[in-house]
């Protein structure tokens, strides 16, 4: 782990960050970064933890469970859940996790909430996944499933709904993902309308697209290869 270099990409996709959040007109602390480590080991999260960074994704379960084994913890970060959890994991999901971004089905809503009650856990934050593009990604609540989602899931009393989560296709033009994060953000709209609840993050934007994303309102940006790349 090059450590320095580390420092470097984080100072700079910081400052694209901001840059993005300025021309959308938007406060400093308006943007959460989350770093997502799937391809780096524990000493990279050390190494990130060190560097200030306060929050962490990982998309699978045992990747989670052996970087904090060796890790002896959380450092004290706040772990998101961002990939696709099956149902069957939910308890697991629980234990190592302080969030679950990606929520795709009201039947693991339904057992994490059962989990987290017999466990003695929650409200647990988490985020549904939208599929807005309708190809890209197989998970997550097509746009006009959403609501009758968001009824079944509202009520659920150990989870707390913040938001709406995406993941756009890889294309090789950023802007082209504009139309679908402006389509999320349409959608927490229409559900804040309808609901009355706050739901006040959208957790989307990766390497690629980022910068368009948090143009678009995003409260949270996942980040993997930026940081790493060269590492
Ligand atoms: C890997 C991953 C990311 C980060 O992707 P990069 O292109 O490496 O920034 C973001 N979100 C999810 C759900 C991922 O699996």
């Amino acid at each position: 782990m090059d450590e320095a270099k580390l420092r470097d990409n984080l100072a700079d996709v910081r400052r694209r960050m901001a840059d993005a959040r300025h021309r959308a007109g938007r406060r400093p602390d308006d943007v959460r970064l989350v770093a997502v480590t799937k391809t780096v080991g524990p000493d990279a999260i050390r190494a990130l933890q060190a560097l200030g960074l306060r929050e962490i994704g990982e998309n699978r379960v045992q990747d989670a469970l052996r970087k904090q084994e060796t890790l002896e913890g959380r450092l004290g970060l706040r772990w998101h859940m961002i990939g696709h959890l099956q149902t069957n994991k939910a308890r697991h999901a629980l234990r190592l996790f302080d969030a679950v971004d990606s929520v795709d089905s009201v039947r693991l809503a339904r057992e994490l909430d059962r989990r987290a009650a017999r466990d003695g856990l929650g409200p647990v934050p988490v985020l549904l996944e939208c599929n807005v593009s309708g190809e890209g990604t197989k998970h997550g609540f097509p746009p006009g499933e959403l609501p009758a989602a968001l009824d079944a899931i509202l009520p659920l009393e150990r989870l707390a709904v913040e938001g709406l989560m995406t993941m756009a296709p890889l294309v090789a033009d950023a802007e082209a993902t504009r139309p679908l994060f402006a389509a999320l953000r349409e959608l927490a709209e229409e559900a804040r309308r309808r609901t009355g609840r706050p739901l006040p993050h959208l957790s989307m934007g990766m390497t690629q697209d980022f910068e368009v994303a948090i143009e678009e309102g995003a409260t949270m940006v996942r980040i993997g290869s930026a940081l790493f790349r060269g590492t």
